[in-house]
């Protein structure tokens, strides 16, 4: 690892001051941050520790939602009695990620940061990544593509967003709150996360040293039927090969609102309102679910190792609803 200077933000303000500096990334848990450094991918002149700055609180907003603090540790948010109460989905999608140990560090702030896991990017030893040398080419397309996206893809890059807790606030329709120099953001989740296009080394809207401060939930809806159905190599301590976040507000067995959200298969959290709207006003159905989730995946495109991701994803999402519109 490189050699970089180290400096203690005091409040926000002097976070974004700090970070202003050509190099310098903000830290947090450092859970992805320092990995990536130690293997070479990033090379971080000035690191700018934001474990100081506050930020952490899990606050109730008018009318109902709840501000996360960027800082909130991924367990604290998991256990916190608001979330597990109002958005079990969420709770679900965050204990579904990493170890206990990696969750008492990381933050909300960092996993929505979070890189992608494509092994030609995390290895520097393969000279072909867009995503790490823009413009060397991608790796993945011609070669080992069993973990890589089928929707949204470009020429450019395959890549995946590793992030389960992001589904779930794509379910949710969450809020990314950010403050920088020239403006503080209220970021939609569905236009936080970027697709690759021909710039995949910008994962996210954010500007350069732009923070984010806060995720700002709406007031719930999917308390009572919200299933996270993460689909994964080995049963805890794995990246999702498919995700499904799947909530329902129900009337009986009558669909009063859908919202569905995939992980796993796409360089963001993956929505189709179209097809999921198409669930509004009838009863819970096997055979209209199974006609939703192929409509999701209408537009996939598999590569050479990942096709058997197209079918999993719509199984996947079949079991959710079923599971969602089990639950009392
Ligand atoms: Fe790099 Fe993206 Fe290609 Fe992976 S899929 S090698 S991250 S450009």
């Amino acid at each position: 690892m490189d050699a970089f200077s180290y400096a203690r933000a005091s409040d926000p303000d002097n976070a974004i001051q700090l970070v202003q500096r050509p190099g310098s990334y903000f830290i947090g848990g450092g859970t992805n941050l320092l990995d990536l450094a130690k293997a070479g991918v990033v090379h971080p002149l000035h690191i700018v520790d934001l474990n100081h700055i506050g930020l952490a609180g899990i606050d109730e907003l008018p009318g109902g939602g709840l501000r996360v603090g960027a800082m909130a540790r991924n367990s604290d948010v998991a256990a916190h009695p608001l979330v597990r109460e109002r958005y079990p989905l969420l709770s679900q999608a965050l204990l579904a990620g990493a170890s206990p140990q990696l969750r008492n560090m990381a933050t909300v702030g960092g996993n929505l940061l979070q890189r992608t896991r494509c092994p030609y990017f995390t290895d520097p030893g393969f000279e072909h990544c867009n995503k790490r040398a823009p413009a060397s080419g991608c790796a993945a397309r011609e070669g080992y593509s069993r973990v890589h996206a089928v929707l949204g893809a470009s020429e450019a890059c395959i890549a995946v967003n590793p992030s389960d807790m992001s589904v779930a606030l794509a379910a949710l329709d969450a809020t990314v709150v950010t403050a920088g120099r020239r403006a503080n953001r209220r970021i939609p989740i569905g236009d936080f996360h970027r697709l690759p296009g021909d710039t995949p080394q910008r994962d996210t809207a954010l500007e350069p040293g732009e923070l984010i401060t806060a995720v700002e939930l709406p007031p719930p809806r999917f308390q009572k039927h919200a299933i996270y159905l993460k689909v994964r190599d080995r049963a805890s301590y794995a990246f999702a090969l498919v995700s499904v976040a799947a909530a329902l507000e129900l009337d009986g067995r009558q669909v009063r609102a859908t919202s569905i959200a995939l992980g796993g298969v796409a360089h963001k959290p993956w929505r189709v309102p179209a097809a999921e709207s198409t669930l509004i006003g009838a009863p819970l159905d096997e055979d209209r679910n199974a006609r939703v989730a192929a409509a999701i995946m209408a537009g996939a495109r598999p590569y050479k190792d990942n096709a058997f991701k197209v079918v999993l994803a719509q199984r996947a999402i079949v079991q959710a609803l079923r599971r969602a519109g089990d639950m009392s």
